[in-house]
């Protein structure tokens, strides 16, 4: 072991990682504090893993599989390791799970006494300002928003941490909370009156102040990049940092070290520019009518998109887009109207701090205007050297212009580089056939890596039914063909499924072909489609139901963890390739082409793979759990590709025949005493 971290000899080293090692056995500090715990050897041997790359300041990539607790057998070390930690996941629901209850857990099993935080964007948190500003204001639009200001102003009396979350009166989509949350752009920092009592700086101290911080992606990514003022100070801190559900990163990174803006942002800043204008410079320029001007302009730039043909709720490469003179167009006009506020500003500097905080912000704006037109203006053919692939999409009333970095193995490779420090990358779904190559080359690391099957016995307590024959994905009947083969399985399990399917279109006529085979059945069953309600109000109605198929697309093969005889059928329609018509998706494929690569094998594969595997993920979730797994994609048996498919997915029996698939339900039923969680 290499340079041993902060002030441990190699004795000490040695004898904590020997507490690690005591911690997961049978009769281990965990089996005696935890009711439930079960030791795995699996478990402690990641830990194990993780504590030796804490102490050597390295790079571990580690898959576990499900069911392995890499939850634990990365803070039990980190806790005994000592040093500073910073453990950042892809979801809110795993992010309240670790800071409300795992770490309290380990820390109390283990004896240890530690101080933790966790952190959140600052969106998340009431800004004490703004909320001045709006309550002086009291150009409310609607009783409903009067109401939650009032409440706002309460909770924010009362409130230690300003956390919206806490305030369930008001509900998270309401307009409200734009006017009384703050973003980089219109925080006043160390120059705000309420600086010393604020929510964001507050959760920031104690984030520097904690022995493990919690986060998610997002910030970690925003402090890595210093995309925020206070920003740039966590990284540097800490000792170790483990990045959970790290399959997310590729995707969560490009998103974050592109570029864009958005005409939602031009409103924003038209509507703060009228309010800070009217109350620190009233006399001092036509705010009302410069500010309408530039919303006037915006809206021709959303009405320019649609005469390029840019349809509601697609992405276009800019390359891609007809009528780009006249989109070009209307940004021009779209500058000159924002250079009338920059005029307006610059006459009117240092009246009022808010109305300064608008100048930097409209600079940036325009300088991104300046960077579109010339776009726009260059030819229109990919640019194949580009390391960009600059794109445009539409809703009802906004629009969206992003440019995205094609890789971000440089940016990660750079910030990894930074400080002497351990990374620690976790996932259930890193790996393609056993091979991390793909999801290394995204991250640009170099890492050791490390794999453990998940501890569960698949072959028993699982069953993958490929039918026969097996429709193929391009038959215009498909959707149709999955719901028809499906049908009997469905009835079998007497509900208690998943239909997992690749596309929102695919989620409408699956629902509409098991709708009309319901209204003829005998038994009730309850349909639940993606878009009734909320996510989390579905899979509430669903584990209520016990007799409910849900039918939902992308945003349900991951984080779900629905346990026991609820859950015991998930039918997947097809393998989950991307689109390649998706501007990003193009872009990648395209220069992995120049770059003699193979798009295929490198690329589309590897992404279908890991959310194939996570889709697969929902239906085994603990060692009593047995269910039936449906895949309807032909391509898994006609391709050569699906072997390594096939290979990637955990150890199932096969089956093609339904009467078994069926019958193992009728069994499953009958034997598993089933649970929910
Ligand atoms: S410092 Fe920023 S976030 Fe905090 S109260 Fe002031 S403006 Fe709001």
């Amino acid at each position: 072991m290499a340079s041993p971290m902060v002030d441990l000899g190699d004795a000490q080293v040695l004898a904590r990682r020997r507490l690690v090692a005591d911690a997961f056995e049978p009769g281990g500090l965990l089996a005696r504090n935890l009711p439930g715990f079960t030791a795995r050897p699996s478990q402690k041997q990641m830990a194990l893993a993780v504590f030796d790359a804490i102490v050597e300041r390295s790079t571990l990539v580690a898959e576990a599989g499900t069911g392995t607790g890499k939850t634990f057998a990365y803070l039990v070390p980190s806790l005994l390791a000592g040093g500073k930690v910073l453990v950042s996941v892809g979801s809110k629901t795993l992010q309240d799970q670790i800071y409300d209850k795992d770490l309290r857990l380990v820390a109390r099993a283990m004896q240890v006494d530690l101080e933790v935080a966790l952190l959140k964007g600052r969106q998340n948190y009431v800004c004490l300002h703004r909320l001045e500003r709006s309550t002086q204001q009291a150009r409310l639009p609607t009783r409903e928003a009067v109401i939650h200001l009032r409440q706002i102003q309460e909770f924010a009396r009362t409130s230690a941490s300003g956390d919206r979350a806490e305030l369930s009166a008001v509900p998270e989509t309401a307009a409200i909370w734009h006017d009384v949350t703050s973003t980089q752009d219109n925080c006043l920092g160390g120059e705000c009156p309420r600086f010393d009592e604020c929510f964001v700086y507050r959760a920031r101290r104690r984030a520097l102040a904690a022995d493990i911080v919690v986060v998610n992606h997002h910030l970690f990514l925003a402090d890595m990049v210093l995309r925020d003022d206070s920003f740039g100070e966590l990284l540097p801190s800490v000792d170790t940092v483990v990045l959970d559900e790290a399959h997310h990163l590729p995707r969560t990174g490009a998103e974050f070290f592109g570029e864009g803006w958005s005409l939602a942002q031009v409103a924003e800043l038209a509507g703060d520019t009228l309010a800070a204008g009217l109350h620190g410079a009233r006399d001092g320029a036509a705010w009302a009518d410069l500010t309408r001007a530039m919303e006037q302009a915006s809206q021709a730039v959303r009405l320019a998109l649609a005469q390029c043909g840019v349809e509601i709720g697609t992405r276009v490469a800019l390359e891609r887009m007809a009528g780009r003179a006249d989109l070009a167009s209307a940004l021009g006009t779209l500058d000159l109207k924002a250079a009338g506020i920059e005029e307006a500003l610059e006459s009117n500097r240092g009246r009022d701090p808010d109305l300064d905080l608008v100048m930097p912000r409209l600079q940036r704006l325009r300088a991104q205007w300046d960077l579109w037109r010339k776009a726009l203006a260059a030819e229109a053919a990919p640019d194949e050297d580009a390391d960009v692939v600059r794109w445009v999409s539409v809703s009802t009333h906004g629009a969206q212009f992003q440019a995205t970095p094609l890789s971000i193995a440089d940016s990660f490779a750079r910030a990894r580089e930074r400080a002497p420090q351990a990374w620690i990358l976790t996932s259930a779904t890193l790996t393609v056939a056993a091979s991390f190559d793909a999801f290394i080359g995204e991250i640009g690391l170099a890492a050791t890596t490390m794999r453990w099957d998940s501890p569960f016995d698949y072959s028993r307590q699982g069953l993958l039914y490929l039918p026969d024959p097996m429709p193929s994905p391009l038959s215009p009947q498909f959707a149709e063909q999955v719901a028809d083969a499906a049908w009997p399985v469905i009835q079998a399990s007497g509900g208690r499924a998943f239909v997992l399917c690749s596309t929102l279109r695919a989620v409408d006529r699956i629902a509409a072909r098991l709708r009309e085979k319901m209204a003829q059945g005998v038994e009730t069953l309850e349909l639940l489609t993606q878009g009734q309600g909320t996510r989390r109000n579905l899979l509430q109605a669903f584990r209520q139901s016990g007799r409910a198929v849900l039918v939902g697309s992308v945003s349900f093969w991951e984080g779900i963890d629905v346990r026991g005889q609820a859950l015991s059928l998930v039918v997947i329609d097809k393998l989950p390739f991307a689109p390649p018509d998706d501007p990003l998706i193009e872009a990648r494929l395209r220069r992995l082409r120049n770059q003699g690569r193979n798009p295929f094998t490198d690329y589309q594969l590897p992404a279908a793979v890991t959310l194939l595997k996570q889709g697969v993920g929902r239906l085994i979730r603990d060692e009593r759990d047995r269910g039936v797994l449906m895949i309807l994609d032909g391509r898994l048996l006609s391709k050569s590709y699906g072997k390594t498919v096939l290979a990637s997915l955990p150890p199932f029996r096969i089956t093609r025949e339904q009467a078994s698939a069926c019958d193992f339900l009728t069994e499953s039923g009958a034997t598993n005493p089933g649970s929910s969680a």
